[in-house]
């Protein structure tokens, strides 16, 4: 191929000839069936064949047109084509002829049938149809390269390579699945037979497109299972002892039983922490079913084990949050608990490295302050993240790093779907909670438009008077002229003066001092205000069991995800609960469908499925960051069910091998080395 041509495959992202087979079309045509040009139908997609009795060229100051006129044995069509006059030398007079395109009526020229600018293809008896009379690939095009110089490209590279492209699965797998040869999958993609399915070739669901999707899937998990080995072999971390006496006497005083999946999940951890290589485990469970208490009981075992434990969260708040409350459940055992936060004073800070490094703190809670390279742990045994989805892969590794391979507990509130978390989470272990505590009622959700707002404030007052608190969210923090955004600060003065005037008004938001954070929550808390305006900076953590009713402005603006974290700061007692979505305009289609969604389910995993089919995989969470590879055929949403028989059999293989090293893993292992590109560690075989 020319260099030309090379650069300009390489704006579609095509490097290599390996990425040139997976370039699949992304949709395809039907040009199999030819009807005679006295049977065509006006103003459809039809395709002909014919001579060309024809061909001309007009020119006029602004543009050329080639015009040429085809026959069979029912009729004549004009065909033209607009500033190509190279055609009048391609197309000859006598010249057989498929022609693809939508005939229209040309009333002008007493009613023949014309075609515009169809597509052509010659047919000269022995070359096989490309274009034409076949169902016809169309790929994603590039300024310089057309769909139709691609599908030229790709006939010429399946002749030369299509039959040699190496299987990436083990032969027992291709058996066991009836998958067919990865050769013929490819090449059928491009050029399906005749008779392929055309609905299951456009939404991507042949077995040929099924045999590519599995194989990726196959491959990713198959670095996933690889890694996790390593890390499960390879390196020694500490087997705690897991009769916690801390852990008993804490169950004794909190004023709740556990829930059962709670106690499941804590007899996993336990069973990891026992083990003595590091835990990497993912607890997964929707807001209030009650994570916190768990990991406090993982930390009490590490702490009872002499070692030191830190809690990493997004935010300062709910840093603060989790240092209150587990300072209460804390105290009682001589716990020392320290909180961490960037803009702590200079010697109160340095007093606290020293503390922390001499071992003296039992527990670190902060937020990515503690992954500054000043902080160094005597002994860091155990490492809780809380709300992984807010910290990146590296961030994770850095705290972890500060300890000799400390266990890791990671907390998501994210409910993803379960094939998201077997991929994105992928070499941890992971444990759902998926019981909410008993007695609470689901949370009431309404829409509400701005000419209901009164009603809204209505059913608030109604709550109020009952003694409850509220939450109003608003999504920015200064209202700026360019949009017409109820920034809380404008908002709770609004409030303050007009609607609802008589109520005790507080305003959170993230740039307001640290102090004044913690008083204006602690008011809330202890009762001194009525209402908490804030910005999303309330979106994680947040506990307070009388407040029940959470408004958020300007729904509409909210993803999902955002709107079922935001709703989940109520409902976490007995009392019932009350979410009112304001939702403002404009609004687009797929923002009407999300406040219905959240109308119709509290459901985190309901809604994460619903977030996943609106907005597909890639927005839902970028591979680039996961730190896996690119999926070039398979699409999570569509292939679900192919992840979990490609994770079952990606596992099972690295039991039998765990380095890969066999003869039936070669071809394995070098599709994973192209196909996880410096991502993966690869162990040297001897
Ligand atoms: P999340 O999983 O969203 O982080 P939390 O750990 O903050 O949830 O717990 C939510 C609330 O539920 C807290 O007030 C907590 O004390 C309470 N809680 C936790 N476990 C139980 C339980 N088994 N029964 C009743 N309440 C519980
Ligand atoms: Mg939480």
């Amino acid at each position: 191929m020319g260099p030309v041509r090379a650069i300009l495959l390489g704006k579609l992202d095509v490097k290599t000839l390996e990425d040139l087979l997976y370039f699949l079309p992304f949709r395809y045509e039907d040009r199999t069936e030819i009807k005679k040009i006295g049977a065509l139908i006006p103003d459809k997609e039809q395709t002909v064949a014919g001579e060309i009795i024809s061909v001309d060229l007009m020119e006029t100051r602004r543009i050329r047109i080639v015009k040429a006129v085809i026959r069979d044995e029912t009729g004549t069509l004009q065909a033209k084509w607009f500033n190509q006059p190279y055609l009048k030398q391609a197309l000859q007079k006598g010249d057989q002829i498929m022609l693809s395109g939508k005939a229209r009526i040309n009333f002008y020229q007493g009613g023949h049938l014309a075609m515009e600018s169809p597509q052509y293809e010659k047919v000269d008896g022995e070359e096989p149809k490309l274009h034409l009379g076949r169902i016809v690939p169309i790929y994603h095009e590039t300024k310089g390269l057309t769909s139709r110089q691609i599908r030229s490209i790709m006939h010429g590279l399946l002749n030369q390579y299509g039959s040699s492209i190496p299987e990436n699965l083990p032969s027992s797998l291709i058996q066991k699945f009836s998958f067919l040869p990865l050769s013929q999958a490819i090449s059928e993609l491009h050029f399906p037979s005749p008779n392929a399915p055309l609905t299951l070739l456009q939404s991507g669901k042949t077995l040929m497109h099924q045999r590519l999707a599995f194989d990726e899937l196959y491959l990713m998990e198959m670095g996933l299972a690889y890694r996790k080995k390593q890390a499960a072999t390879e390196a020694l971390g500490t087997a705690f002892k897991i009769n916690s006496k801390r852990v008993e006497r804490l169950l004794g005083y909190i004023p709740f039983q556990l829930t059962s999946a709670q106690k499941r999940v804590f007899s996993e951890i336990s069973d990891d922490m026992a083990k003595p290589f590091p835990m990497h485990r993912l607890i997964q469970g929707d807001v209030g079913c009650g994570k916190t208490i768990v990991a406090f009981m993982a930390i009490l075992i590490a702490i009872d084990n002499e070692t030191q434990a830190a809690l990493m969260a997004p935010t300062e708040i709910l840093a603060e949050q989790h240092f209150l409350r587990l300072k209460e459940y804390g105290d009682p055992l001589g716990l020392s608990i320290l909180l961490l936060t960037s803009d702590m004073k200079k010697k109160e800070k340095a007093d606290a490295i020293d503390r922390i490094a001499i071992g003296e703190v039992n527990l670190v809670i902060g937020t990515h302050a503690l992954i500054q390279e000043a902080i160094s742990f005597k002994k860091l045994g155990l490492v809780v993240v809380d709300e992984q989805h807010k910290f990146g892969v590296l961030q994770r590794a850095k705290l972890s790093q500060k300890g000799e391979r400390p266990d890791i507990l990671i907390m998501t509130a994210t409910p993803i779907p379960r094939t998201l978390a077997l991929t994105l989470y992928g070499d941890l272990n992971l444990s759902v909670i998926n019981e909410i505590p008993a007695g609470r009622s689901p949370i009431k959700t309404q829409v509400f438009h701005e000419k209901e707002r009164a009603h809204a404030y209505q059913l608030l007052e109604r709550e109020l008077c009952a003694g409850r608190q509220a939450y109003i969210v608003c999504p920015l923090v200064e209202a700026s002229e360019a949009v017409d955004l109820k920034a809380a600060k404008d908002f709770s003065g609004h409030l303050q003066s007009d609607l609802l005037s008589h109520r005790r008004v507080g305003l959170l938001h993230g740039r307001l001092k640290r102090e004044d954070k913690e008083k204006i929550m602690m008011a809330f808390r202890d009762g001194e205000l009525d209402l908490l305006v804030a910005t999303t900076v309330i979106e994680v953590g947040i506990d307070l069991p009388n407040a029940t009713v959470m408004i958020i402005e300007h729904a509409e603006r909210f993803g999902l995800a955002q709107l079922h974290q935001l709703r989940g700061r109520v409902g976490r007692g007995a009392k019932q609960s009350y979410c009112f979505l304001m939702a403002g305009y404009p609004q687009s289609q797929e923002a009407r469908t999300r406040l219905q969604v959240m109308q119709r389910s509290t459901d985190g995993f309901v809604i994460a499925e619903e977030d996943l089919a609106l907005r597909g995989p890639g927005a839902f969470f970028g591979t680039q960051q996961s730190g896996l590879p690119e999926l070039r055929v398979a699409n999570l949403v569509r292939d679900g069910a192919l992840l979990e028989p490609a994770r079952k059999e990606a596992f099972q293989w690295i039991e039998q091998d765990p380095a890969l090293s066999r003869s039936e893993s070669l071809s394995i292992r070098s599709a994973l080395e192209r196909k996880w590109k410096g991502k993966i560690e690869w162990l040297a075989v001897g």
